[in-house]
């Protein structure tokens, strides 16, 4: 059955899910989109894509099954819980709210109207964090026990509602939610400590740039970074595991596995290496033949399969995968990230 989806918000996010719902997902439909802007309701009508004139006329249409939400972080919320009780399912862009309270409420309206709510999440679909996933579930390097997941770039001050806090700006509400919904997705355990460092470098009012490391309860550590001025960029993904090391260095999946070759026993001899570092046994290079390097596993993911799983639960033939519980404990971190860098100290959690 193909379900009829009506777009909030028709901005840069806004058309690509028009796009990306009227162009892949056979499974749905577009109704309409709605912008609270003129010129962005003569976009879509100069696409030939029909165009509501207001909210409640969206969710009076009742050809409607889904409402997607596609504006600034601070409607996210009040549209939510007015579409749910007018009977429609929802699909809210991340970050879902603004904190985790705000996160209960809807979900209590969820509740009570028996709608589907989701969050959309469409960064565990990436490739390279698909790639990561697999590496560690084959247990390719054996049990990771420090993984650092950054996005870097150079272009400074944040953008238009981006730099404002009462539309949730910066950095932690932006590539911030995509990087720690990974990471709670990837690490089964509790996040039991948070130690955030959040700097406004370009954008006065907001975080521009963050570092937030995350302990869990089996013993993994964790590193997030978002950055907007950095000049020399770390990899995207680097994984330290007992077995062996993982990278991925960008977008393109570059990247390398190296970890201990089979039946390859080091062991320590009295000789002193002499190295550049000086004399230091730790240090000095391994021997080849006790490595092996891997070629990253290859995978094919698509972003468009969040938007068939909504098409298969509403048809009640697959579980829904960004469950609304799995956003809470991500809003629960960024709201203990937020309480770290107030208190300027780590913050413990049962998360
Ligand atoms: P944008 O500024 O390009 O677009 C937002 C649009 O919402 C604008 O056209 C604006 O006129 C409209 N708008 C504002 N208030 C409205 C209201 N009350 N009712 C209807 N329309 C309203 O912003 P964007 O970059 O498209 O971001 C929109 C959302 O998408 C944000 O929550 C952002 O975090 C999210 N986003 C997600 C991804 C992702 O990969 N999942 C990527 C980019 C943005």
């Amino acid at each position: 059955m193909a379900y009829r989806l009506a777009i909030v918000g028709y901005g840069g996010m806004g058309t690509w899910h028009q796009e990306n719902v009227m162009e892949r997902v056979k499974e749905i439909q577009l109704a309409g989109v709605y912008d609270i802007r003129k010129e962005r309701q003569q976009a879509a009508i100069e696409r030939g894509i029909p165009v509501y004139e207001s909210l409640q006329q969206v969710l009076a249409d009742p050809t409607v099954d889904i409402v997607t939400i596609a504006t600034p972080n601070n409607f996210h919320k009040e549209i939510a819980i007015q579409a749910l009780r007018a009977g429609k399912n929802v699909i809210s862009e991340k970050p879902v709210t603004m904190c985790a309270e705000d996160l209960e409420d809807i979900m209590a309206v969820a509740k009570e109207t028996g709608r589907l709510f989701s969050v959309h999440q469409n960064r565990r679909w990436d490739k390279d964090y698909c790639i990561i996933k697999k590496i560690l579930a084959d247990g390719t390097i054996g049990q990771p026990y420090f993984i650092e997941s950054r996005v870097q770039g150079s272009r400074g001050p944040l953008h238009g509602w981006r730099g404002f806090p009462e539309n949730g700006g910066g950095m932690v509400l932006d590539w911030g939610i995509h990087l720690l919904d990974q990471m709670l997705d990837l690490i089964d355990s509790k996040v039991v400590d948070v130690n955030a460092h959040l700097f406004s470098i370009h954008t006065p009012k907001v975080d521009d740039n963050f570092k937030a490391t995350i302990r869990f309860e089996n013993g993994v550590s964790y590193l997030v970074e978002v950055a907007t001025n950095c000049f020399i960029n770390h990899p995207r993904w680097h994984i330290s595991a007992k077995d062996g090391t993982a990278t991925v260095e960008d977008w393109d999946c570059g990247g390398k596995i190296v970890r201990l070759a089979d039946n390859q026993e080091l062991e320590w001899e009295d000789v002193i290496v002499y190295t550049a570092a000086g004399p230091t046994r730790t240090m000095a290079p391994r021997p080849q033949e006790t490595t092996q390097q891997l070629d990253l596993p290859e995978i094919q993911t698509d972003w468009s399969d969040f938007y068939r799983n909504i098409a298969a639960v509403l048809d009640g033939t697959q579980q829904l995968i960004v469950r609304p519980e799995q956003c809470l404990r991500v809003m629960k971190v960024v709201d203990a990230i937020f309480l770290s860098q107030k208190l300027g100290t780590s913050v413990h959690t049962e998360i």
